[in-house]
Parts: structure tokens; C-alpha cells; sequence
């Protein structure tokens, strides 16, 4: 590795760990961690690429900080609590202004999630953002997608459609009030993950994921794990009003195949109704239920105004009905 390399790392991406987990941050062949007592490890990673994931014409600032969002929106679908991670950056070259940028992005996430920097790997190629995050979890509190029983509620965490949303207004389809755009443009750069909510959840819940593909495609995926079926009720998706001007097939196109939306997902028993009403009150987080648990028979259905609903076929933003897949046609 080049001096050049060294001193990139030690200038923009070391830092003092804040964790006393860490025995050993940046600096050696690997950092040292340990892993709290009674507590499992759930690690996972995501790679940005460049006019993929995210606009070419985006700050590096919100590169930073997109990327950091989707990928600890893994963890806070585990219910774990976020401690460390890792940054594989390829860089087409060295630019003193973006490394500034992005670093300040990543180090305000990281802050706002208490995690820390502990390694990495950085070469030069096509622009790319891979970031590791690990976190903790109560070994009997893990929240998975296997879960899942027949007669458990379904219920999904703030609202959903929003960061298709977004991408259409990135892409000039819609052309949104400068309020509803800045709030879009906020959920596309900075989608925040529902850390606290998987958190409280953890004991409670049966099976959750984070919607990252899309509602319908992140469903079929608890439907798989669990071997269960899903019903859901359209017109109980919660749709943010900036979206309510939209056309109502594109709203719901958006809510149930748009993606990026890094809210929570998750089925919950009769039993625990309550405690989930009630944590949801305590901790002012909206999540509304939209559906059951059924037979794997039944597959995942979508019911609007009682009559079964089907989204059209055709491409939605270059997508896929059923969520975002790569190495499709
Ligand atoms: P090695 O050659 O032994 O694999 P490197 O020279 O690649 O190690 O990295 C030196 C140190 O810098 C390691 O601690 C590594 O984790 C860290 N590091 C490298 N790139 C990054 C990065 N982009 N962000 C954070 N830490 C990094
Ligand atoms: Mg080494």
C-alpha cells in the first residue's frame, strides 16, 4: 500500500473508538474485538455502487451517509443494537475534497448510531462504497424472518412508498413542492433505520425484515422463510400525505414494489397486540397493522377494498413489479 493510502486512512478515516468492545481499532492486520457476554454477533454488508444505488450527481456527504443507513437498516431488522464496522472504498483516485465529504457523512451516522470505525480495505478501481456493520443481540431475542406463525398480524413501521418516491423525483418523473422534495430527497439520502423500534421489538415480535427490495418482494420473503402465506390490505398501507396527490395505482406501485423504504416489516402474535401498541405509543413510532399471517397454500395476496389486487404488469422506474432484483432482464 502506498504512503499515500496510509495517510488517506489515518487522515479521514481514524478516529478514537468510542466502544470499549474495541481492543483493537484501524491500525493493525485486524482490529480486536469482543463481543458482548450472552449476546450473539449478526454482522452484514452492502456495496453502493455508483449510478446503481445511488445518482452519480450525488454529494459524496450523501453517499456516505445512504450508505450507512441501508446497511445498518440490516441490523435494526434483527432487533440488534449497532456497535462497529468495516469500509471497503475503491476510488478511482484521491480527492481531498470528497474524501472530506464522505468521511464527515460516515462519521455523522456513525455517531448518531454509537458505532465505530474498526477497518477497512481501500483500492483504486470504479467508484464503490462497501460498508460491514456488526451488532449485538440478546441471544433469545433475535428478531428473523423464519418466525413467522399462521394467525400472526402483520404490521409494517412508518410509511412505505417513499423511497420510490424519491427516486422519482431524483429522476424528474414527479415534480414534488420544494417541502415534499426535501423530505423525499431526506428519505432517499438519509433513510434512517428503525434501530429503536427492532430494538424494543426484539422481545416481542415474531418474525420481521427491513423493506429494502419492496413490501411485496420483502414479504414473500418472511412468507418463505416462515412457510407461511400473507394477506395484505392495500388500503391500509400508510402513505405519507406529501404522496396522496400521486395517482392512486402509481401511490400503491410505489408502497408495494418501489423499495428503499428501510422500515420494518415484522408479524406479531394476538397475545403481544398489546405490549406492541403499547411500545409503539411509548417510543412515538408509527406503525400501522396491514395484514395476517395464512397458509403457505395462499401465498402472498393483496386485497383492495376487499376484491383481490394485483399490480400491473410493466416496469415501474426501470423496476421490477416485485421488488428490485439484480442480474435480471
Ligand atoms: P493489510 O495490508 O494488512 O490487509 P491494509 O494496509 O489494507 O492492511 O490496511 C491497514 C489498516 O487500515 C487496517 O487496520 C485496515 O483495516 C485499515 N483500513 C484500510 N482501509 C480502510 C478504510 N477505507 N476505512 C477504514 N479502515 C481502513
Ligand atoms: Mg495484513
Amino acid at each position: 500500500m502506498s504512503l499515500n493510502e496510509f495517510e488517506l486512512i489515518k487522515q479521514y478515516f481514524t478516529r478514537q473508538a468510542k466502544h470499549s468492545s474495541v481492543v483493537k481499532s484501524i491500525g493493525d492486520d485486524c482490529a480486536i474485538l469482543s463481543i458482548p457476554e450472552n449476546q450473539h454477533l449478526v454482522v452484514s454488508m452492502d456495496t453502493l455502487v455508483v449510478g446503481r444505488h445511488f445518482p452519480e450527481f450525488a454529494t459524496p456527504y450523501h453517499m456516505a451517509t445512504r450508505a450507512m443507513c441501508t446497511t445498518v437498516s440490516d441490523l435494526a431488522a434483527m432487533g440488534a443494537t449497532p456497535l462497529w464496522f468495516t469500509l471497503g472504498l475503491t476510488l478511482p483516485g484521491i480527492d481531498k475534497e470528497w474524501l472530506a465529504e464522505f468521511s464527515r457523512g460516515l462519521f455523522d451516522l456513525a455517531d448518531q448510531f454509537d458505532m465505530d470505525l474498526i477497518g477497512g480495505d481501500t483500492t483504486q478501481g470504479p467508484l464503490t462504497i462497501t460498508i460491514q456493520v456488526h451488532g449485538a443481540v440478546a441471544i433469545d431475542q433475535v428478531l428473523r424472518r423464519d418466525s413467522a406463525n399462521i394467525g400472526d398480524r402483520l404490521f409494517v413501521s412508518g410509511c412505505v412508498g417513499d423511497g420510490a418516491a424519491a427516486l422519482a423525483a431524483i429522476q424528474h418523473n414527479i415534480d414534488p413542492s420544494p417541502e415534499a422534495k426535501k423530505y423525499l430527497l431526506s428519505r432517499f439520502y438519509r433513510p434512517l433505520p428503525q434501530i429503536e423500534l427492532g430494538k424494543a421489538l426484539a422481545p416481542f415480535a415474531r418474525a420481521a425484515i427491513d423493506i429494502s427490495d419492496g413490501l411485496l418482494a420483502d414479504a414473500q420473503h418472511i412468507a418463505d422463510a416462515s412457510e407461511v402465506g400473507l394477506v395484505i390490505d392495500v388500503d391500509r398501507l400508510p402513505i405519507h400525505h406529501y404522496l396522496q396527490q400521486y395517482d392512486l395505482d402509481v401511490v400503491r406501485k410505489w408502497a408495494l414494489a418501489g423499495g428503499d423504504d428501510y422500515q420494518l416489516l415484522f408479524t406479531v402474535s394476538d397475545a403481544t397486540l398489546p405490549d406492541i401498541a403499547a411500545l409503539a405509543k411509548e417510543k412515538g413510532i408509527s406503525i400501522a397493522e396491514i395484514g395476517s399471517v395464512v397458509a403457505a397454500s395462499e401465498g402472498v395476496q393483496c386485497y383492495a377494498g376487499g376484491v383481490p389486487y394485483s399490480l400491473s404488469t410493466g416496469s415501474l422506474l426501470s423496476q421490477q413489479p416485485k421488488g428490485y432484483q439484480h442480474f435480471t432482464a
